[in-house]
């Protein structure tokens, strides 16, 4: 079934020139984007995408993080495209990731992990809507 998944390169990914090359390997695992833009979150937008973590210990670093310079946005569609997308991009702490994927290939750290996918298909519709409007997606 084809499926939309909000994709995010982060800001580390962004002020290391790497955003290219992700972008790159989006196409050549044949994702259509369906929207793209670059945005310099405020403290409060970063809060609020990630409301659901702000129990979290690493909350207030992470919204730091995801303020602190710009990132790109991305509507990727393809089959399956939640499951996919998180697949390529690999674990989230990036001693954990698989050979190959982009947080092995570009992260930092566990929090400067270089892209975010959403999880599921009601946080990928949530997420969606955070960025882009119904009629970027026509
Ligand atoms: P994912 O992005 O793989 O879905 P989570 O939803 O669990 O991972 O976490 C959201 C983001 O919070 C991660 O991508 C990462 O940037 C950051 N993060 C997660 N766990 C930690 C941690 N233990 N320490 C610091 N930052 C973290
Ligand atoms: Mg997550």
């Amino acid at each position: 079934m084809t499926e939309r998944t909000l994709a995010i390169i982060k800001p580390d990914a962004v002020e290391r020139h790497l955003a290219g090359k992700i972008i790159q390997r989006i196409e050549d695992e044949g994702f259509q984007i369906r929207a793209m833009r670059r945005i310099h979150l405020s403290a409060a937008q970063a809060e609020g995408f990630y409301a659901v973590h702000r129990a979290r210990p690493f909350f207030t670093s992470l919204t730091q993080f995801m303020s602190s310079g710009p990132a790109i946005v991305l509507v990727l569609e393809a089959a399956d495209a939640i499951k996919k997308w998180r697949t390529l991009m690999g674990a989230t702490d990036p001693a954990k990731a698989d050979a190959g994927t982009m947080r092995k290939e570009f992260a930092q750290s566990i929090e400067r992990n270089a892209t975010h996918g959403s999880d599921a298909p009601e946080t990928a519709a949530y997420e969606i809507g955070y960025f882009f409007a119904g009629i970027d997606l026509i």
